[in-house]
């Protein structure tokens, strides 16, 4: 009888294993500017069109490859970065499979042009379907260059599972943000279909991670910074009260590696406990440097997955040094009206003079305790901080054994948390003195001065009213003269064909054809202006699969407060602000905005004595 055993060619492992490790065009940017980075770039531009479908094209100024080099570097196992099995436990570099170039070259077609520095000419590969079409000598510049064109050319079935362009495109900015954030030293772009996305001059970390995030968000950053023999922490952690209700600003890095980390994540939660509202997510930027024979990158063929060694000891440090940040940062409010951040004042609303917030931190408190000892007791915090707890924000104590379910004990505590009102003596205080600078007004209640945020008052009683009014009947929506049309993608139509039913009780009466959104009636509440906004946000929640029925009524009637109150005369006509304080007192959770942000501060007469 024959054998039935045979060995696979080349050619069709090689497709095998790209499964592994290229699953969308993301992976192929991802492994691509990993090599670039390996080989010492100080610049690395990529280019895509179509969301990688049609091209992903990386440029860099690294080391350049020989002729020789540049036909073996597509052969499998082909790799300059591990010599010896030892190796795998000193790795300094971000690829060590040689796995990447084989992968995409099985399943795409790769032109790749290279050349040293120390070379007169370059070398020029064609490569399709792991066959070498060509390969000759070049006129280039120093360094390499991939272009890959027809990825999965001969896996349809790959092909046929990417996801719109929108979406692709979303995982290769992911993959490019984690990559630029990690090496704040090189200096990166990003073009997609002609557009620049990104264009990050090579700069210092802070730097580079507010070129990201956006100017704005440079004053709510706190240094971290921890030094042991077991591990040395940097890196920043946004301030608790700009916790969002996304998990997106939430990156760890290991070694210039980014990774993610559930034990980790929770410890971070942990040193946040009590400092932010609930179903919200501390963001972070946090970077550790380790021995690298201390930890393993060898679990997961994409290398997001890391084993540490000693994860509990470092559990508790992470939890340490964050709780000594956040303390030692100085809450300092400015009174200055263009700034949005100026108003992050933590406010205690009660009828005695405002005490300013101070965080203690404990001089006994031991990071070096197993992680479970590590528990807030040493920890109190004053000020608005207290308030928040006292009132049961966070009030959720989280045992680290339990980190695994960390998200299930977050949905637990929800029941117990209430809302922390403005209490004033009097049933109806009443309302002096008004100054209003939109979208701030200034207002004398009784003989207190608070300083309100206009807008996000508005969005308050504008959510609370929608939500009380939701739960009884679908709320009132305005016929539109002239049907508004809307150009929306494949996905976002499907979306919103799924959850019609939903929307028509919201108050947007629509109708779909092709990729075009024919919008009837709209929520009453809205402005003309605000209406595409406000739908973009909504098909941006629908996107998020993870979020429950009221989660997304919750977001969508927030969505519509949050538009409604753009309006440009909001604040201009006096009574109509008059009216609004007035309603704002009555409401329950009168210091947020339904996404957690503050809408009120005491104006601070302790504070401006200090100006003077
Ligand atoms: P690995 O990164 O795991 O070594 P790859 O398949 O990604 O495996 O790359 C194979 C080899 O090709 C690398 O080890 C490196 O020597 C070479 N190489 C890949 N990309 C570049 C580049 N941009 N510049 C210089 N050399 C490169
Ligand atoms: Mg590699």
């Amino acid at each position: 009888m024959s054998h039935l055993i045979q060995i696979l060619p080349d050619h069709i492992a090689n497709q095998i294993a790209a499964g592994e490790v290229i699953q969308r065009p993301a992976s192929v940017v991802k492994e691509l500017v990993e090599n670039s980075i390996d080989a010492g770039a100080t610049r690395i531009d990529v280019i895509i069109k179509d969301a990688g479908k049609t091209l992903i094209q990386i440029i860099d100024n690294g080391s350049g490859m020989t002729l020789e080099d540049a036909k073996l570097c597509f052969a499998r196992h082909a790799t300059s970065k591990v010599r010896k099995a030892d190796d795998l436990f000193a790795l300094t570099t971000k690829g060590f499979r040689g796995e990447a170039l084989a992968s995409i070259a099985a399943i795409a077609h790769v032109t790749l042009n290279t050349k040293k520095v120390d070379s007169p000419t370059g070398t020029s590969v064609q490569i399709e379907g792991s066959e070498i079409k060509n390969c000759e000598e070049t006129v280039c510049s120093d360094g390499t260059s991939f272009e890959v064109k027809n990825l999965f050319f001969n896996v349809p079935a790959r092909r046929n599972f990417l996801k719109s362009s929108d979406v692709e495109f979303k995982h290769i900015k992911d993959e490019f943000e984690r990559i630029v954030l990690a090496h704040p030293n090189v200096h990166f772009s990003l073009v997609h279909n002609g557009t620049e996305i990104y264009n990050l001059h090579n700069a210092v970390l802070r730097k580079r991670i507010i070129d990201l995030i956006g100017d704005r968000q440079n004053e709510r950053l706190v240094p971290i910074e921890e030094s042991t023999d077991i591990v040395q922490i940097k890196g920043y952690v946004v301030k608790p009260e700009f916790a969002k209700k996304t998990r997106g600003d939430q990156f760890l890095f290991v070694n210039d590696r980014f990774f993610k980390d559930g034990y980790f994540n929770h410890a971070i939660n942990k040193a946040f406990e009590g400092m932010v509202q609930p179903k919200h997510h501390p963001g972070y930027y946090l970077y550790f440097e380790i021995d690298p024979s201390k930890i393993d990158v060898n679990v997961h063929p994409t290398k997001t997955e890391i084993k540490f060694e000693e994860d509990r000891l470092i559990y508790a440090i992470l939890v340490s040094s964050i709780r000594q940040a956040l303390g030692k940062y100085n809450i300092a409010p400015t009174l200055d009206f263009e700034r949005e951040t100026s108003f992050d004042i933590p406010a205690e609303m009660r009828k005695q003079t405002p005490v300013e917030p101070t965080i203690a931190v404990n001089p006994d408190y031991n990071p070096f305790k197993t992680a479970s000892s590590a528990s807030s007791k040493g920890y109190t915090s004053s000020g608005m901080s207290k308030a928040i707890q006292s009132e049961g924000f966070g009030s959720a104590s989280y045992d680290s054994k339990d980190w695994q379910n960390f998200y299930s004990i977050e949905e637990e505590n929800e029941e117990e948390i209430n809302s922390s009102a403005i209490d004033f003596k009097d049933e109806t205080p009443s309302i002096g003195q008004l100054i209003i600078k939109s979208p701030y007004i200034i207002a004398q209640i009784e003989d207190e001065l608070i300083v309100i945020n206009g807008k996000r008052a508005f969005e308050r009683i504008t959510y609370d009213k929608m939500m009380q009014e939701f739960i009884q009947h679908p709320l009132n929506s305005q016929a539109l003269l002239f049907p508004i049309e809307k150009e929306l993608s494949s996905t976002e139509i499907e979306l919103w064909n799924q959850n019609k039913e939903l929307l028509q009780r919201i108050g947007f009466e629509g109708k779909t054809k092709n990729d075009q959104l024919f919008l009837a009636a709209v929520p009453s509440v809205l402005q003309e202006e605000g209406i595409h906004q406000c739908i973009d946000s909504i098909l941006e929640t629908l996107q998020h699969k993870d979020l429950d029925k009221s989660d997304i009524t919750h977001n969508f009637v927030q969505s519509i407060a949050y538009n409604a109150s753009q309006k440009k005369d909001l604040l201009s006509i006096k009574e109509n602000v008059i009216e609004l304080i007035d309603q704002l007192l009555k409401s329950e959770e009168n210091q947020w905005t339904p996404n957690g942000k503050k809408i009120i501060v005491p104006f601070d007469f302790n504070r401006i004595t200090k100006e003077f």
